[in-house]
């Protein structure tokens, strides 16, 4: 996914929790910085992000899938439709899609299927890692910051307000956070055949940009200013529904699933990405393995509008609903043990 899309979909999730109105105090912490640390939406993108000039790099980008080809563990990546459909769990559109649809068939289900990524460098863990570090760092939050935390910080009398963080920072991590959570919905990055890094992948992320439109931009953005209109900007992001068939009902947001955190969580929702991605580009026709790269316009566009105005429904819905989920998974894990 590209800036303007990552971009909306975070200040949309945040108008989702303001439509909900359930986390007041999280909608308090992220609304004010809507255009402040938006940034950190898309910058875990960029090489800048990882300190021009050094080796140093993050990648947790991508759980590109393939066949199973091992015998050991045949077990451990498999699932059926019916079970990742309950792991989902109700609200989520690509559990709704995949509950009733199925062009893939039992023969594709039943396959072991695993992610290609060297260890600890996939989605999955780069969310899990974040949402853990920021659950700490809300820990130790500023008087601003504080306010707004449920609970209060024992011995908070030996914490130099200077080492405490910044209720701005805590904005842009959450912002941060959301990159991931929305990469893996994105059913590209969730595939290993040749086809992830071709015509296709640009093709529809180019589409996505346009239908969200330069609203969203880094430049329409920034700089923001002490009086930057976040209600403007958040109705703004919930005009931009339309563009994809986005309707979120009673804007509730399911909490967690039982006997998760949010590691596996992620890994279910690559599960179904890359299921999305089989029924967009069939492995009858694109096997595994094979250097076929489509366009956008041979399977989606031109080729199937139908499938792709599913797709584009139930990715982008699920974009903005994981990142309120996993956004509002930390702040109620103050609130009550998970
Ligand atoms: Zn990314």
């Amino acid at each position: 996914m590209e800036q303007v899309a990552h971009t909306w979909i975070a200040i949309r999730a945040i108008a989702l929790l303001e439509d909900e109105g359930k986390t007041t105090d999280l909608v308090g912490l992220l609304k004010p910085y809507a255009n402040a640390a938006s940034a950190g939406a898309w910058l875990p993108d960029l090489a800048l992000a990882t300190r021009r000039g050094t080796g140093a790099s993050i990648y947790h980008h991508t759980m590109k899938m393939a066949l199973y080809t091992e015998a050991d563990q045949v077990k451990r990546f498999t699932m059926d439709r019916k079970t990742l459909v309950s792991k989902l769990g109700p609200g989520r559109a690509m559990a709704a899609y995949l509950k009733s649809n199925d062009p893939l068939g039992n023969v594709w289900w039943n396959a072991p299927y695993k992610g290609d990524a060297p260890p600890g460098r996939h989605i999955p863990n780069g969310a899990m890692a974040l949402g853990t570090t920021i659950k700490h760092l809300l820990i130790m939050g500023d008087q601003q910051l504080e306010a707004l935390v449920p609970g209060d910080l024992k011995d908070r009398q030996y914490v130099n307000a200077d080492c405490c963080t910044r209720r701005q920072a805590a904005a842009m991590y959450l912002f941060m956070l959301s990159h991931f959570v929305a990469d893996a919905c994105m059913p590209l990055h969730c595939d290993k055949r040749k086809l992830s890094g071709g015509p296709l992948h640009k093709g529809w992320e180019d589409s996505w940009k346009a239908k969200v439109g330069d609203g969203f931009s880094k430049e329409k953005l920034h700089p923001a200013t002490p009086d930057s209109d976040t209600d403007k900007l958040l109705k703004a992001a919930r005009g931009r529904d339309g563009e994809f068939g986005l309707d979120f009902g009673d804007n509730a947001i399911p909490g967690p699933r039982p006997k998760t955190d949010l590691w596996l969580d992620t890994m279910y929702v690559c599960r179904a990405s890359f299921a999305l991605n089989s029924i967009a580009c069939s492995p009858n026709e694109y096997p595994y393995g094979g250097a076929k790269t489509p366009s956008f316009s041979t399977v989606l566009s031109e080729g199937n509008p139908e499938l792709l105005a599913d797709l584009d429904r139930v990715v982008l819905h699920d974009a903005v609903l994981n990142t309120a989920m996993a956004w509002k998974r930390i702040w109620e894990s103050f609130e009550k043990s998970e």
